[in-house]
C-alpha cells in the first residue's frame, strides 16, 4: 500500500471555535496500515495541537502504576480521577430508580455533564430475538434523565449515537429496542446513527498498534462528555463485553471489519485511544449470559457505574469470577496504561458490595467455546486449523469460528426446526491439515481466506489454497461497505455455484456473522430472519432512509470519509510520557 501524506495544510482548521482540534502524528512516512511484528514506532510521543495552538491537558491518572519499571504511562483518562466503581442494586427497569441511581453515582464521582454530550449505548441486535442483547431503553431513559438532571445547560448537546451490529441499519435497531420511542419521549436528545454521519480519521500512534490510523463517527471524535453505557454480556470470542468492547459500535461496518479477526483483543485495545468516557454506567439488571446476540437472560438485579474503563471491567470480571487479566483487551489496555485491574487500588463503593455482587452472578457461564466443541452432537462437523503464520495465536478467536457460532443461535431462535432441517455439514477454519469425515452428498464449506486445505473429497482431490491479505493491505480510507441486499446476492450466487459440488468456498476476512447466517440460510433451508415478513416493513423504511440520508449527503458535498485531522472534544484521551516529564 502506497503510504498517505498528510499535511495540515489539506485541511480546512481551527476557528477560534475549534480549539480542540487535535493531531496525534505518526511518523513520516508510516501511514500505512502495520502489520504487527513489523517495525514499530520508537515514539509514541506524537499528539500536538493544530490551530490555536492551546496545548490538551496531560491528566496523569491516578491509581495506575502498573507500567513501572517501564519508564512511561502513555495514556491518560480525560477525567483524570482516581479509579471508582460503583455497585448499586437495582431489581427492576423503572426509569425513575434508574435516574435516582445514575444522579446518585455521578453526584459521587463529582462528575459534571458538558459541552457535547454523547452517550454509547450497545444496540448490537434488538426485537424480539434478541431480547437481552441491548441496553434497555429503561435503563437508557433513566441515564439520560440523570445526566439533564446533573447537567442542565452546561450541556450544549445531549446526544444518542450507535452503530448496531449484522449489517442491519442502526435506525431499524432503535425502532426494535424501544429507543427510538424513549429518546422521542425525553426531549431534547438528538440521534445519531453512527453510519449515517461522516466519518473521521484517528490517527494512532501508540508502539503496539496494529495501524495508524481508523476511522469513527463524527459525533465521537467530537464529544467532550462521553458516557459508555454497554450491556452486561458474555462475549463467545472476547469472554465478556463490557466497557471495552462496547467500542465495536463506534465503527461503521466497513472499518468495524477490518482486523475483527484473530487479532480483536488488540483492536479493541487500539480504539481505546479514540475516547475514553468520563462515565461509565452498565445494564446489569438481566445481564446476558453464555452469548453475546443470543444471551440467556441472568437475574443480576446490579446497575455499575465507573470512571475507567479497565477498573470497570475488571470490578465486573471479578464479579462474574473471572480473572480480568485473563481477558487480552483488558490485559492489553491495563499494559498500556489505561488503568488499573488491581483491586486494592480501586474505589469500590454502593449499596451492592462487591461479595453480594459476587454471590447474585455466582454460576454466570462465559460461553468461550471453540467451533469444533461447539458443534459436538450436531448434523455439523467442524475443523479449526490455526489462522495465519506468524500472528502468534492457534485459533481465531476474533473472527469466521465465533461469527458461526453466533449465526446458528440466530438461526435456532429465528427457527425452531434449524437442527432437524440441517443436512449433515462439514465446515472448515484456518490452515486445517486434518482429514474431513465427509461422506457421500455431505457438503464441506471452507470458511474465511485463511482456510487452506488439501485431500480427497467426492474421489477428487481437492486443494484449497489461502486468500488471507495482509492486514497491511486493508487500508481504512479505501475500505467499501458490503450492502446486506449484495451479500444476500453474493452468497446465493456462490452456492448456486457450487450446487452438486463436494464444497464450497466463502471468502473474507471475517466472513461476518450476516454472510455466514445467508449461507447458513441457503444451505439448510431454514427461514430467513433478514427475509422476515413481520419485520420486513420496518427493515426496508430503515434501510431505504439510510440510503437516502447518505445520498443526500454526498450529492451536498458532504464527504463520507472526512481523512485526515480532525476536530476533537474533550473526551479525547491524550498520549502523554512520565518518566522525562514530556509528552
Ligand atoms: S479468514 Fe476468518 S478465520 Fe481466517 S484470520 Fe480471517 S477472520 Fe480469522
Amino acid at each position: 500500500m502506497q503510504p498517505r501524506a498528510h499535511c495540515e495544510g489539506e485541511h480546512p482548521l481551527a476557528s477560534a471555535s475549534q480549539a480542540r482540534v487535535h493531531v496525534a502524528s505518526g511518523p513520516p512516512g508510516a501511514d500505512a496500515a502495520r502489520h504487527a511484528g513489523s517495525s514499530r514506532h520508537a515514539n509514541a510521543s506524537g499528539s500536538r495541537t493544530v490551530g490555536l495552538g492551546i496545548r490538551p491537558l496531560v491528566v496523569r491518572a491516578a491509581g495506575v502504576d502498573n507500567v513501572k519499571g517501564r519508564g512511561t504511562l502513555r495514556v491518560m483518562n480525560p477525567n483524570g480521577a482516581p479509579p471508582h466503581v460503583i455497585l448499586r442494586d437495582c431489581v427492576s427497569y423503572d426509569p425513575e430508580r434508574i435516574r435516582t441511581i445514575v444522579r446518585e453515582g455521578l453526584q459521587e464521582m463529582h462528575l459534571q455533564p458538558h459541552g457535547r454530550t454523547l452517550v454509547k449505548p450497545n444496540l448490537v441486535a434488538a426485537g424480539e430475538q434478541f431480547p437481552h442483547a441491548y441496553t434497555r431503553p429503561e435503563f437508557g431513559e433513566g441515564v439520560l434523565r440523570a445526566l439533564q438532571d446533573v447537567g442542565g445547560e452546561k450541556m450544549s448537546e445531549l446526544a444518542v449515537g450507535e452503530r448496531c451490529g449484522i449489517t442491519v441499519p442502526t435506525r431499524l435497531a432503535y425502532a426494535q429496542s424501544g429507543w427510538e420511542a424513549m429518546v422521542a419521549r425525553v426531549k431534547g436528545v438528538k440521534r445519531y446513527f453512527f453510519e449515517e454521519e461522516p466519518q473521521v480519521e484517528i490517527r494512532y500512534t501508540h508502539p503496539e498498534r496494529l495501524r495508524d490510523y481508523v476511522f469513527t463517527p463524527e459525533p465521537v471524535a467530537r464529544a467532550d462528555f462521553f458516557v459508555n453505557c454497554p450491556k452486561l454480556k458474555a462475549h463467545p470470542w472476547t469472554t465478556v463485553t463490557f466497557s471495552m468492547k462496547n467500542y465495536i459500535g463506534i465503527q461503521d461496518d466497513r472499518h468495524r471489519l477490518i482486523d475483527h479477526d484473530h487479532r480483536l483483543n488488540e483492536k479493541i485495545a487500539d480504539l481505546q485511544y479514540i475516547i475514553q468516557p468520563q462515565f461509565i454506567c452498565i445494564d446489569g439488571i438481566v445481564a446476558g449470559e453464555g452469548r453475546m446476540l443470543t444471551p440467556k437472560p441472568f437475574d443480576l438485579k446490579l446497575v455499575a457505574m465507573g470512571n475507567n474503563q479497565v477498573a470497570f471491567d475488571a470490578v465486573l470480571c471479578h464479579v462474574i469470577g473471572v480473572d480480568p487479566r485473563s481477558v487480552d483487551h483488558i490485559r492489553l489496555a491495563e499494559d498500556r496504561g489505561f488503568g488499573t485491574t488491581d483491586l486494592s487500588k480501586i474505589q469500590i463503593t454502593g449499596d451492592l458490595s462487591l461479595e453480594a455482587a459476587k454471590a447474585r452472578a455466582r454460576g454466570f457461564e462465559v460461553g468461550l467455546i471453540r467451533v469444533e466443541k461447539y458443534f459436538e452432537g450436531t448434523k455439523f462437523t467442524a475443523y479449526a486449523g490455526p489462522p495465519p503464520q506468524g500472528e502468534h495465536t492457534d485459533y481465531c478467536w476474533g473472527g469466521c469460528p465465533g461469527a458461526i457460532e453466533e449465526a446458528v443461535e440466530i438461526l435456532r431462535q429465528f427457527d425452531e426446526e434449524f437442527d432437524e432441517k440441517s443436512p449433515r455439514m462439514h465446515v472448515v477454519f484456518g490452515a486445517y491439515e486434518g482429514p474431513i469425515d465427509a461422506r457421500e452428498g455431505e457438503k464441506v464449506v471452507f470458511m474465511g481466506d485463511c482456510a487452506t486445505w488439501k485431500g480427497q473429497l467426492g474421489g477428487e482431490l481437492v486443494q484449497i489454497t489461502s486468500k488471507y491479505k495482509d492486514r497491511a493491505t486493508k487500508d481504512p480510507h479505501t475500505a467499501k461497505h458490503a450492502d446486506i441486499y449484495a451479500k444476500l446476492v453474493s452468497v446465493r450466487g456462490k452456492l448456486q455455484d457450487a450446487r452438486g459440488a463436494s464444497h464450497v468456498r466463502f471468502e473474507g476476512c471475517p466472513v461476518s456473522v450476516a454472510e455466514q447466517v445467508l449461507a447458513l440460510v441457503f444451505l439448510t433451508k431454514c427461514k430467513n430472519p433478514f427475509l422476515d415478513r413481520t419485520e420486513s416493513m420496518r427493515f426496508n423504511k430503515a434501510y431505504l432512509s439510510w440510503r437516502a440520508v447518505t445520498a443526500y449527503k454526498r450529492l451536498t458535498g458532504t464527504p463520507y470519509q472526512k481523512p485526515g485531522p480532525s476536530e476533537r472534544g474533550e473526551a479525547q484521551p491524550v498520549v502523554g510520557r512520565t518518566t522525562d516529564g514530556a509528552e
